[in-house]
C-alpha cells in the first residue's frame, strides 16, 4: 500500500513539474514578442533626498500586460527573460525608452535604470549605452545603472573593467539590494559602485526590531566612511522615514513617497513650474 501511495505521489510530483515547465516555455515564447507587441510599459518611481523632501529623480520599473494573463510580475518575467536571452532585446529597449523619455524633460531629473547581469557580461554592452546616450541626447550625469550584487559573480573581473568603462562614460552605478548578497561587502571594495541601495527588506521591520535598526545605521556608517551615498528602498512609513531622516540617511524611495507610475503622474516634476503655469492658463 505504502509503494503505490508513493508512486502515486511521484506520478502527482512528475504532472506538475511538467506543468510548471509547459507554463514557463509558453511566458518565455510569449516575451520573445511582447515588446514588439506593444506589451511592455515603463513606470517611474520618485527617489528622494531624506533631508529635504525633494525629488532626485526616479527609478525605472518595467511592467508586462500580458493579453490574457493581465500584469505579470518582474519578478517573475525577469529571470525567465534571463534565461532565455530575451532580457537582452528587453533590456535594450528599456534603456532606449527611459532615456529618451528623460531627454525631453525640463528638469534634469535622473533616472535610475535596472540592468541584469546578462545585459552587463553581453558584447558590446558598453557600446550599446553610449550610443543611447548619444541617440537621445540624453547627458550622461542624468543616467544611472542598478546593479544587483550577485550580477557580477560570474566574471568579476570582466565586470570590474565594464564598470569601470560605463563610469568612464560619465553615468552612476547603484548596488541594488544591498545585504541580500552573498558577499556584499568584499563587492563594495571589489566594483567601484557609486551608491548603495539598502534592500527593503531592512527598511520594513525598521519600526518594530532594534536589530533592523542597528543593521541600517550599520550600513548607513559604511556609506559614509566609503564615501557613498545610501538610499533606503521600500519606505512605506512616517516612523521608517523620522528615523532615516535622524540617522542622516542621503535618499529614499518607496510607497511613501510615490508609487511607480506613468510617467504622465509625475509631469509637474519633470516638465517643472513653466509647464504647470502654461497648463494653468489654459485651464
Ligand atoms: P528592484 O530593482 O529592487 O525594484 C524595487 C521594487 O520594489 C519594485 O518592484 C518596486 O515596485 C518595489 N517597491 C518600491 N517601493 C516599495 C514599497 O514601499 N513597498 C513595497 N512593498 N515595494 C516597493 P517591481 O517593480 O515588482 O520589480 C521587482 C524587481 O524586478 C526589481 O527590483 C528589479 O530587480 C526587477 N526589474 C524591474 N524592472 C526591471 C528592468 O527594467 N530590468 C531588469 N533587469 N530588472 C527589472
Ligand atoms: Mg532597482
Ligand atoms: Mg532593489
Ligand atoms: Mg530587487
Amino acid at each position: 500500500k505504502a509503494k503505490s501511495e508513493g508512486r502515486g505521489t511521484y506520478r502527482f510530483f512528475e504532472a506538475n513539474m511538467g506543468a510548471q515547465v509547459r507554463e514557463r516555455r509558453l511566458l518565455e515564447h510569449d516575451l520573445r514578442h511582447a515588446v514588439a507587441r506593444g506589451e511592455m510599459q515603463l513606470v517611474y518611481q520618485p527617489q528622494t533626498d531624506v533631508q529635504s523632501g525633494e525629488m532626485l529623480g526616479f527609478e525605472v520599473l518595467l511592467r508586462w500586460h500580458h493579453p490574457d494573463r493581465g500584469a505579470v510580475s518582474p519578478s517573475l518575467f525577469i529571470p525567465i527573460a534571463e534565461e532565455s536571452g530575451a532580457i537582452l532585446q528587453i533590456g535594450e529597449w528599456v534603456l532606449r525608452e527611459a532615456c529618451r523619455e528623460a531627454a525631453r524633460w525640463a528638469t534634469p531629473l535622473s533616472i535610475a535604470v535596472n540592468v541584469s547581469a546578462v545585459q552587463i557580461h553581453s558584447p558590446h554592452f558598453v557600446q550599446l549605452i553610449h550610443e543611447v546616450l548619444f541617440q537621445t541626447g540624453l547627458k550622461p550625469e542624468r543616467l544611472e545603472i542598478e546593479i544587483t550584487e550577485t550580477a557580477l559573480i560570474r566574471d568579476p573581473s570582466r565586470a570590474q573593467s565594464i564598470l569601470r568603462q560605463l563610469k568612464a562614460l560619465g553615468l552612476r552605478i547603484a548596488m541594488d539590494d544591498f545585504g541580500t548578497g552573498y558577499s556584499s561587502l568584499s563587492n563594495l571594495r571589489t566594483y567601484p559602485f557609486d551608491k548603495i541601495k539598502i534592500d527593503r527588506s531592512f527598511i520594513r521591520s525598521v519600526d518594530e526590531s532594534e536589530q533592523t535598526k542597528a543593521i541600517v545605521r550599520s550600513v548607513l556608517g559604511l556609506g559614509r566612511g566609503l564615501g557613498l551615498p545610501v538610499l533606503a528602498e521600500g519606505v512605506e512609513t512616517t516612523g521608517e522615514l523620522e528615523f532615516l531622516i535622524s540617522e542622516d540617511c542621503q535618499a529614499a524611495q518607496g510607497y511613501l513617497m510615490g508609487r511607480p507610475e506613468p510617467i504622465e503622474r509625475y509631469s509637474e516634476h519633470t516638465m517643472g513650474d513653466g509647464m504647470l503655469e502654461q497648463t494653468k492658463k489654459v485651464a
